[in-house]
């Protein structure tokens, strides 16, 4: 539970003083703290205050209810007559330059309103992990006195590295002051005797960000010469250089291997040579390092990375060394939409239609919508690509307002592969795979190609049944099955984590228990058996959770030694694979006939990024698509006119039933261990809504949620629909305004969720 939801169950009470009051020395400063609170708060610098003057985006100490906080200055306070109100003096100011600039503030200041989360909250979760606290950036540094210098030129100074680093810190003149660790031999006792000379002063300094950390030449770096783009690449290239350096939003779309990389990359240079910062954002750490490979390979910079895989400290480095403009180029998930940028020139959203772009739990951002605003604010250019855009982008390019490029071939020459629905009904299925699919996969296999099967199930089977008397085994605390994992032979819960053993036999009749459908440990059993020899690598959370064991399967599946890659949603990600000439969709069924709206629209993406994972070097590629239901209008739409037919039905469907992206949306999700409870709380919600905007609102449900109970919680939702953007905005700023501030009590935990992309 994230500390808001915490605050809004325990009814978070506001300490601190009203904003428009003002200090006996009028210097008043208005400072947010992490916590569950919508406003700032204001507090006077008193001479008295340690540290240095106060700032907007520098780290205080204030008094904070009966206790002291570190908080961050947000902006001078506004208006107010003189003591009017006391307000409470500032402790200590912690930093001597700000850590978050003004557009960076404004920024934050921006997406807490829109997704209507504490400020605190969400300007202290833009600050990597170590600066959250009161950690300072000070370290010791030294000063080369008059004295000292008469002493250099006059050749009195005896021992050998004293003179060396009164020489150091002479050839560093130019700078007030330098940092200790800087000065080679700057030891203790040196620095000590030199001090008592007086040829040297101490002080302290703001530590540098450097940028890279370490090794700094690196020889593999930047040798790799581009190739020659061909005319769409070209034409994209021109299209966004022409419109010059201010804000203008692109989408890419360009087939899976059409080479948007590299249209990303020539503009990458051009803002580099430039001068300019380029923001790369990924949606996923896995996808980072071949990226990074890729850029360092081709650029003469050393990209800096941001992403939560990275210890506190090498996440400091790098956040401080783009927010300096030390480091020019950077490439991060979804937390780096908040990084600083000091001089900004592009900003690159790759696979712009990911749901991990949107984070699922507290702060509810969406990575690539920050960054659209963010884009606007520093007037710098934008692109967006994907192969399978979003319903939400490709609206707005349709409608003007994006530009839309596309890339429709793919760059290396090779073809787009060819998809065929496989219909498995009535067929003999052996474990899950059908005869025509099994065919396949034997010749190509004996052809030399790799073949990769994508079912999105983990475990071994997702449930276990009795098939005397129908008992299936569930979880405990939630409406779900457990799956039988047989590596560790447990049961496992996928969505509360609960785990239990196996049972010998059907708790209710005795019976014996048998499994029911297929998981990618099932189906990796039964190819290693009907296909020995080939080498075989499955790809899902649980065979890949040690660390470097993706690495190590990524490289097996390179070099050829496994033939046969089985794997989750873990395929679909972007990864190139040249070596495989087959791609088997185990089940399109589940995906076809999900209840969430999106349904269609993550159907066709998934469906089409796995099937891009075929034929992308010379030879050519065939996509099989397992399924019960072959005529099927999204699917078969989707094989006959493709990606943009599907999108275009979609959409007028969506019009039609005033959803989004035709209607702006929240969801209020809520959840407590009693089902009355939630429900009564939301009813209540949406009555008021009803009854305080009713014309610009629908408002839907309370309705229990897709999982209804999870880790012993009832889960209900209201979704809020409204043509007109600030109307929802200012209904949920009602719901804060009436219920934030109050106790709903029962231990109902609540939170709103703007622009869901998720109703689950
Ligand atoms: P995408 O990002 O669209 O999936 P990539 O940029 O990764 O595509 O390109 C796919 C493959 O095609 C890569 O191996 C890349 O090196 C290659 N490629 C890209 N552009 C060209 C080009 N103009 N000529 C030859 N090969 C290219
Ligand atoms: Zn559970």
């Amino acid at each position: 539970m994230s500390e808001v939801d915490k605050a809004r169950q325990d009814d978070g009470h506001v300490a601190g003083t009203p904003v428009e009051s003002r200090g006996p020395d009028g210097a008043c400063w208005t400072v947010v703290v992490p916590g569950p609170f919508f406003g700032s708060f204001t507090y006077h610098h008193d001479p008295a205050t340690q540290g240095p003057l106060p700032q907007p985006g520098a780290r205080v100490r204030v008094r904070f209810g009966q206790s002291e906080r570190v908080g961050l200055i947000l902006a001078p306070a506004e208006g107010g007559a003189a003591g009017e109100q006391e307000t409470r003096a500032l402790v200590e100011v912690l930093d001597h330059e700000p850590l978050l600039d003004r557009d960076t503030l404004a920024c934050l200041a921006w997406a807490a309103s829109y997704y209507h989360h504490p400020l605190g909250e969400v300007v202290f979760s833009a600050l990597p992990a170590a600066l959250r606290g009161e950690r300072s950036l000070r370290v010791p540094a030294l000063r080369l006195t008059a004295e000292g210098r008469r002493a250099l030129a006059e050749g009195r100074v005896r021992g050998r590295r004293q003179q060396a680093v009164l020489e150091a810190l002479a050839a560093r003149s130019h700078e007030a002051c330098v940092v200790v660790s800087e000065i080679p031999g700057a030891s203790a006792a040196v620095r000590q005797r030199l001090l008592e000379r007086g040829w040297v002063e101490a002080d302290e300094m703001t530590a540098p960000a450097t940028w890279p950390p370490s090794t700094s030449a690196d020889a593999s770096m930047g040798g790799a010469s581009p190739p020659a783009l061909n005319a769409e690449q070209q034409a994209a290239v021109a299209a966004v250089e022409t419109a010059g350096r201010v804000f203008s939003a692109w989408l890419i779309e360009g087939v899976t291997g059409s080479g948007k990389t590299e249209v990303y990359l020539a503009l990458i240079e051009q803002a580099l040579a430039a001068g300019r910062q380029v923001l790369v954002v990924v949606p996923e750490i896995s996808l980072t390092p071949q990226l990074i490979d890729r850029f360092a390979r081709r650029l003469t910079v050393r990209p800096a990375v941001l992403h939560s895989g990275l210890s506190d400290g090498e996440r400091m480095a790098a956040w401080r060394a783009v927010a300096a403009g030390t480091s020019s180029l950077v490439i991060g998930t979804r937390s780096a939409a908040f990084v600083p940028l000091a001089r900004p020139g592009l900003i690159v959203v790759d696979e712009e239609h990911d749901a991990a772009l949107k984070q699922q739990e507290g702060f509810l951002y969406h990575a690539r919508d920050v960054l659209i605003w963010r884009a606007r604010q520093m007037d710098v250019p934008i692109l967006l690509g994907s192969a399978t855009p979003s319903l939400e982008t490709l609206r707005h390019a349709w409608e003007g307002r994006y530009r839309h490029l596309r890339l429709t071939q793919r760059a290396s020459g090779a073809r787009m592969p060819a998809i065929h629905c496989l219909d498995i009904r009535a067929q003999p299925m052996e474990g899950g795979i059908s005869p025509a699919l099994m065919r396949a996969i034997e010749r190509h296999l004996l052809a030399g190609g790799q073949v990769m099967l994508y079912l999105n199930r983990r475990g071994y089977a997702p449930s276990l049944v009795c098939h005397a008397c129908g008992y299936v085994a569930g979880c405990p605390h939630c409406d779900a099955y457990l799956t039988w994992h047989r590596e560790i032979n447990r049961l496992r819960c996928h969505h509360c984590g609960f785990e239990q053993g196996v049972p010998r036999e059907c708790p209710a009749c005795h019976a014996p228990l048998s499994v029911r459908g297929m998981g990618t440990e099932q189906l990796e059993d039964v190819l290693a058996a009907r296909f020995p020899g080939f080498g075989i690598v499955r790809l899902d959370r649980d065979a890949t959770a040690g660390k470097g064991v993706l690495a190590e399967s990524l490289a097996r599946i390179a070099r050829g030694e496994a033939r046969l890659v089985v794997g989750t949603q873990m395929l679909v990600k972007g990864h190139d694979f040249p070596g495989v000439t087959l791609v088997g969709v185990i089940s399109a069924d589940q995906a076809l006939f999900a209840s969430d709206f999106r349904g269609p629209e993550r159907f066709a993406q998934s469906l089409l990024q796995v099937a891009g994972r075929a034929g992308r070097a010379e030879r050519p590629g065939e996509v099989l698509v397992q399924t019960h239901d072959p005529t099927h209008p999204v699917l078969t739409r989707l094989l006959s006119e493709g990606y943009a037919a599907v999108m275009a039905a979609e959409l007028a469907e969506r019009e039609q039933a005033e959803l989004p992206p035709t209607r702006f949306a929240a969801l209020i999700r809520a959840d407590a261990p009693q089902a009355d409870a939630v429900r009564a709380f939301l009813a209540e919600v949406a009555g008021m809504l009803r009854e305080a905007h009713g014309e610009a609102l629908s408002v839907w449900g309370p309705v229990p949620a897709p999982l209804g109970r999870r880790a012993g919680r009832f889960r209900f939702q209201l979704l809020i629909l409204s043509r007109v953007r600030s109307e929802l905005h200012r209904a949920l700023w009602h719901v804060d305004e009436r219920v934030g501030s109050r106790r709903p009590g029962q231990r109902i935990r609540w939170s709103i969720d703007v622009d869901p992309i998720d109703l689950a």
